[in-house]
C-alpha cells in the first residue's frame, strides 16, 4: 500500500471485509450458492488483450493460472442455477499498466453466473447489489468513511445506459475515461461490437455484429467496474467464434468437450473487488485497496 497511516489501512480493510459480507449475503438471499475458486486449469479465459502466460507444470502437465473462471462458471451451470465465487485471478498485465491506478496482476473478482438469465436480468441484479453495498457501507462504516474523507452517494436506479457506438461517437476512443469523469453516477455501456470481446460472449441475434453484453463504468473517474453479459452456449457457434478470433480449438479442448455435449444458456458478470474497494473508499490507486498489492511490472510480496 502507498498509504502509510495504520488507521487508514485498517479502515480500508475493514470496509473491504464488510463489502465481501454484504455481497455474499445479498446473493445468498437470492438463492445463489458460493463455489470454491479454481486456481489451476488446462484452460483459462483468453481475454481480449495480451497478458504474459502464468503457467505451472504439475506431474508433467501444463496448467494455466486462472485469468477468469468463465469456462468453469458455464460448466457449473449444468449442476447449479445461480453461483458466485470470490475468484483470485492472475493476469500478468503489460508493465505499461503500472500507472493506470486500476490494474494489479493479482486481484479478486466476485464472479457470478445464472442459468437461463438475460443481460437485463444481470444488469438489474448488479444495480441492486451495488446500491445495497454502498447504502450498507454508508450506514455501517461511517467512522471509516469519515477517516478516509469519503462522501459516498447512493446511486439512483436504473443506472444510465449508453450504446457502445454512441459512446464512441460522442467521446472518441477514450470514451470509458470520459464517461467516468463526466458522470456522478454509474453508467452502463451496452451492445459492444463482437470484435472487441471474447468468443464466449453471445452475439445478439437481432443485431448481428454486436454482443448481448455490458460494462459498468464507475463515476468520478474511477473507470471500469465490471464486464459481463449473456454467454454463447451452442457448440457450432462457439467453434465459429473461436476460429474468427484466430484461436485454436485445442486451446479449449476440455471446455469444447462439455460444450459438444450440453452447455446451458447463462449470463453473468465479474466485478473486481479491489476496484470496488477503491471506488467505495475513494482511493487514488488500486494499490491502496490491497495489503499485498501486485502492481504490473513491480515486485510485491
Ligand atoms: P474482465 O471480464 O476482463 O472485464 O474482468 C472483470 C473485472 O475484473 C473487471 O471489470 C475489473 O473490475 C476486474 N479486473 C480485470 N482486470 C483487472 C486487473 N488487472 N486488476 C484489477 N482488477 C481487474
Ligand atoms: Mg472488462
Amino acid at each position: 500500500m502507498k498509504i502509510k497511516e495504520p488507521r487508514k489501512i485498517r479502515a480500508i480493510l475493514k470496509i473491504q471485509s464488510e463489502m465481501r459480507k454484504i455481497l455474499a449475503e445479498h446473493l445468498r438471499k437470492k438463492g445463489f450458492i458460493e463455489i470454491s475458486p479454481v486456481i489451476l486449469s488446462p484452460m483459462t479465459d483468453p481475454l481480449n488483450h495480451p497478458t504474459m502466460p502464468g503457467d505451472v507444470t504439475c506431474y508433467g502437465k501444463q496448467y494455466h493460472l486462472t485469468q477468469s473462471m468463465i469456462f468453469h462458471k458455464q460448466i457449473a451451470m449444468k449442476f447449479l442455477e445461480k453461483i458466485f465465487i470470490f475468484s483470485p485471478n492472475i493476469r500478468i498485465e503489460h508493465p505499461d499498466r503500472k500507472k493506470t491506478g486500476r490494474h494489479l496482476f493479482e486481484f479478486t473478482q466476485l464472479d457470478l453466473e445464472v442459468r437461463g438469465a438475460s443481460r437485463e436480468d444481470m444488469m438489474n441484479l448488479c444495480e441492486e447489489l451495488i446500491t445495497d453495498v454502498i447504502a450498507t457501507i454508508k450506514r455501517d462504516c461511517k467512522t471509516e468513511l469519515d477517516l478516509l474523507a469519503r462522501r459516498l452517494k447512493i446511486p439512483k436506479k436504473p443506472f444510465k445506459q449508453i450504446h457502445y457506438e454512441d459512446a464512441y461517437k460522442k467521446y472518441g476512443k477514450n470514451f470509458e475515461t470520459m464517461i467516468s469523469k463526466t458522470h456522478d453516477g454509474p453508467v452502463w455501456i451496452i451492445d459492444i461490437p463482437l470484435k472487441s470481446r471474447e468468443f464466449y460472449d453471445r452475439e445478439d441475434p437481432e443485431k448481428p455484429g454486436f454482443l448481448r453484453d455490458m460494462d459498468l463504468i464507475y463515476p468520478e473517474g474511477y473507470g471500469e467496474a465490471l464486464s459481463g453479459g449473456e454467454r454463447e452456449y451452442d457448440y457450432e457457434r462457439i467453434k465459429t467464434r473461436i476460429h474468427k478470433k484466430g484461436q485454436k480449438l485445442s486451446q479449449f479442448k476440455e471446455y469444447m468437450q462439455v460444450a459438444k455435449d450440453d452447455l446451458p444458456p447463462s449470463a453473468g458478470f465479474g466485478i473486481g473487488i479491489e476496484r470496488l474497494t477503491r471506488f467505495i473508499c475513494g482511493l487514488k490507486s488500486i494499490e491502496d485497496a490491497s495489503l499485498f498489492p501486485k502492481v504490473p511490472g513491480k515486485y510485491g510480496i
